[in-house]
């Protein structure tokens, strides 16, 4: 895989502290944040701070220290919203990628979607 990362992305622009976001949390690899157009009651966007395209990309390049980062803010926002379908109602976790996939922002990230009943995505 050779993924070509443009550093013009919004998510980049928000990395590099260039256009504000409303933090969620942060940790050395991994930044999570409010979506500006919420789709449910919880709406965030959790990303790795490294250029990264697609969830392929990253699971591929990034290293075992970013992947566990990431992974761990997952569960951590999840016990911190009591949204863990352990503790209370359930998320969807959902990762775009490509023209199929319908990605809007070439920069990896999870949508954490919580609050409300999803819905059936697939049948
Ligand atoms: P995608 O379709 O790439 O999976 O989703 C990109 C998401 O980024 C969309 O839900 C969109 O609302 C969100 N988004 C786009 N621009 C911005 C921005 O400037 N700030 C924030 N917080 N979210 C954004």
């Amino acid at each position: 895989m050779a993924y070509s990362y443009d550093e013009k992305n919004i998510f980049a622009m928000i990395l590099r502290g260039e256009i504000p976001n409303k933090t969620v949390i942060e940790t050395a690899h991994t930044l999570a944040f409010e979506d500006i157009q919420p789709q449910a009651p919880v709406h965030m966007l959790v990303i790795p701070k490294g250029a990264y395209v697609t969830y392929d990309d990253f699971a591929a390049r990034a290293s075992d220290a970013e992947i566990l980062d990431f992974t761990r803010t997952l569960a951590k926002i999840c016990e911190m919203t009591g949204v863990s379908a352990d503790a209370g109602d359930g998320c969807r976790f959902i990762s775009n990628a490509g023209t199929h996939g319908m990605q809007e922002v070439p920069h990896m990230h999870v949508h954490l979607l919580a609050g409300r009943p999803l819905g059936r995505l697939l049948d």
